[in-house]
């Protein structure tokens, strides 16, 4: 567990002329849950990359616990992402694919067959270790890429809007697995949504960006009192 500081941070796109994400300082505390929420194009998606090293930071710093990581490369970070496709590997079963990162990091066999156990009992994806993706239900893909981050045992969760691919029933059930599955494991999460609700249901706190500027940061409550 660590904190999140964002201190100015800002991405310029060639050919835009303004920035995508304009001098950010954002403080995100030990085991919180903070939502990035704003409309399509805020600047959301590039926040969330550049904490996990994926672009460039143009101006400002961007610091986990005590290490300025602006400038470290994306493995060095600490952090594990889970995405709005997935990004699961179609020729991998649910096991290899949750077990894939630790692979490349060389843990021992019976270490990595303990933590994907472990995932897959908090994920209720223990029937389905052998399958491939192709044969899981939308619900249970985005389950085996939460499966893929937690057994890393980060510092940082990032999630980019990770149940826009479910039907509304199951957005809302997998709303709240993942909300309570973040307060038992107490990990840092920066959470990206457009979706103000699951912004006002599943966060401690809010941040607002709206043209790469961050607007507002509250919990629900005090949003809620001063719109
Ligand atoms: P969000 O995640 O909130 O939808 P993004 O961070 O993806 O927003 O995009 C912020 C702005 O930066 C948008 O204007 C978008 O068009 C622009 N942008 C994003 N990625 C690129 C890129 N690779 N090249 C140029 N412009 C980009
Ligand atoms: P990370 O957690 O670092 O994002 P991923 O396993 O999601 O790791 O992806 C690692 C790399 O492999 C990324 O560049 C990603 O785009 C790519 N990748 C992910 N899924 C597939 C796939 N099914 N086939 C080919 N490449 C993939």
């Amino acid at each position: 567990m660590a904190t999140v500081s964002f201190r100015g941070a800002t991405r310029y796109y060639a050919g835009n002329d303004k920035p995508a994400v304009d001098g950010l300082d954002l403080d995100v505390a030990d085991g919180e849950f903070l939502v990035l929420v704003g409309p399509s194009g805020c600047g959301k998606s590039t926040t969330l990359r550049m904490l996990a090293g994926l672009e460039g930071v143009d101006d400002g710093e961007i610091w986990i616990g005590d290490r300025n990581v602006t400038d470290m490369e994306p493995r060095a970070r600490d952090i594990a992402m889970v995405f709005q496709n997935y990004a699961l590997y179609p020729h991998m079963s649910v096991h290899e694919n949750i077990a894939f990162h630790l692979k490349i990091a060389k843990m021992p066999k019976a270490e990595r067959d303990q933590r994907v156990a472990e995932a897959a009992k908090l994920l209720d994806l223990e029937q389905y270790l052998e399958r491939k993706p192709a044969k899981l239900s939308g619900g249970q893909r985005q389950r085996v890429a939460m499966g893929r981050a937690i057994v890393r045992q980060p510092q940082v969760f990032c999630m980019d809007e990770p149940l826009s691919n479910l039907d509304a029933k199951l957005r809302v059930q997998t709303r709240t697995q993942i909300a309570s599955l973040q307060r038992r494991l107490g990990t840092t999460t920066i959470y990206v949504t457009h979706d103000q609700v699951e912004a006002m249901t599943m966060g401690d706190r809010v941040a607002v960006l709206r043209d790469g500027l961050l607007q507002q940061c509250d919990t629900p409550v005090g949003l809620f009192a001063k719109p």
